[in-house]
């Protein structure tokens, strides 16, 4: 697979290609009829660029290129701007869009990602993580994941990346666990509690009989009577150019002497009451709930981008980093299981395991470098909390405790203690979620979830 590419990689092949500087260019689905100056049609090796030649062909590229060459090599679309913009978001450049209007603009505008493909290491091209390719990727680009705002999707957000590299936004959280990407705060969306989709509809009801059937009225005040209420109420039916007083009949003569318009009001047309508040609901336009507003849950979504690990893991050219950074899930599952023979062979049936997840704090510090040190911190009031007996094993953010002596109800019991001996460290409470489990209950959870492959 690496044969023709070790080649192209050494020194030597470089200099020569830099030298000519021409460009090699991948048509897909098929070759291009016209190259401009500078470049040659790929041979069998890794092309520089990508080009796609056909409507549909962004849909090939999985099939045409290898997965890391799919998510890295830039992509030119040229086969004309017609369609939905959603069409062209596999595309690095769409001809015709943003000042470019030829193949030759596009090499000339990828100039300098095409120069850092070529900085890859080689190891990067054969990589099967897709977390590798999609650092990889952002790399190259030198950008960050960014967010759109998308109406076709649930979360009504969407990043580019993800036709690049499937599942890209999990990824990048992965990620900022282990301290390769930052995430920076972008926007909020209300959600649905129920099925989580930010596909919402706002209306205003009633607060007396429930109906949306609500309009804003302007209200005028008539001072010499003190009568106040809607605007219609005032119109004459005879005489259209006239305000006339419901209450006392007299004729309002002249605006800020003897009337005004202190605000509106909220009137129902289905119950008729007229008042100045209106409850907010909201309508789920996935599972068709009504919800209250304050039942409302709400998602961060974030942009995000390489830390300066991020860049030194694609640049050292050992993807074996990432794994070396998260053997913790694979020991996680073998200590879990472990821990669980050695009770069942010492007929030990007072023994539980106590999981605690950690969230990142809404509105904390959201680096991940600081995040890194949160989790190193609580990792060590949580061994503080516990005999030395106990044995605590972490994936990326639960931390299972393995109770050799007390049973899931006396875990349950003391829960309150340790919740506060965990959170009163802490100036921002870090959100944390307790679940304990029985001895049955985890093996039926350790195999339900495969970590002990
Ligand atoms: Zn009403
Ligand atoms: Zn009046
Ligand atoms: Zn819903």
């Amino acid at each position: 697979m690496h044969g023709s590419r070790s080649l192209f990689y050494s020194p030597v092949a470089v200099g020569t290609a830099r030298l000519d500087s021409s460009v090699s260019v991948l048509g897909i689905p098929g070759r291009l009829k016209a190259l401009p100056p500078g470049c040659v049609e790929s041979d069998d090796g890794i092309p520089d660029i990508v080009v796609l030649t056909e409507t549909n062909a962004a849909a090939l590229v999985a099939s045409r290129l290898r997965p890391a060459l799919a998510a890295v090599l830039p992509i030119v679309d040229v086969s004309g701007r017609i369609g939905p913009p959603s069409r062209f978001r596999r595309a690095d450049i769409v001809l015709g869009g943003s000042g470019c209007n030829s193949l030759a603009d596009a090499t000339e505008m990828l100039h300098s990602v095409v120069q850092r493909v070529h900085g890859l290491p080689p190891p990067i091209f054969a990589t099967a993580d897709p977390r590798i390719m999609l650092l990889a990727r952002l790399h190259v680009r030198e950008r960050a994941m960014q967010p759109r705002r998308d109406p076709s999707t649930k979360e009504t957000v969407s990043y580019d990346d993800e036709i690049a590299v499937p599942g890209a936004r999990m990824l990048a959280e992965q990620l900022v666990g282990l301290g390769l990407m930052e995430r920076r705060f972008f926007d909020m969306r209300s959600v649905c509690p129920y099925c989580d989709s930010a596909r919402l509809s706002v209306r205003e009801r009633c607060i007396s009989c429930g109906s949306a059937d609500v309009a804003d009225h302007a209200v005028l005040h008539h001072m010499r009577c003190g009568y106040q209420g809607p605007e219609e109420d005032f119109f004459d039916p005879s005489k259209e150019d006239v305000l006339r007083c419901p209450k006392c009949t007299r004729r309002l003569e002249e605006f800020s002497i003897d009337y005004d318009r202190p605000g509106t009001v909220c009137v129902c047309r289905a119950c008729g009451r007229v008042s100045g508040d209106t409850t907010v609901e909201f309508g789920c336009l996935d599972c068709d709930a009504d919800i209250a507003s304050a039942n409302i849950d709400s998602r961060s979504v974030y942009a995000y981008s390489l830390t300066e690990a991020g860049h030194a893991c694609v640049t050292s050219g050992s993807p074996a980093i990432l794994a070396a950074l998260e053997p913790q899930e694979r020991t996680a599952g073998t200590s879990i299981r472990n821990f669980l023979e050695r009770q069942a062979d010492l007929g030990q049936h007072r023994s539980c395991i106590l999981c605690v997840r950690l969230h990142e704090a809404e509105g904390g510090p959201s680096h991940g470098r600081s995040w890194q040190q949160i989790r190193r911190f609580f990792a060590a009031i949580l061994r503080e909390c516990f005999t030395a007996e106990a044995e605590i094993v972490a994936t990326l953010s639960t931390y299972f405790v393995l109770i050799s002596r007390d049973s899931k109800h006396d875990v349950e019991a003391a829960l309150p203690e340790i919740r506060s001996r965990l959170e009163r460290h802490f100036a921002v409470k870090p959100m944390m979620e307790f679940a304990i489990f029985a001895p049955d209950e985890v093996l039926a959870l350790v195999s339900s979830r495969d970590i002990h492959h």
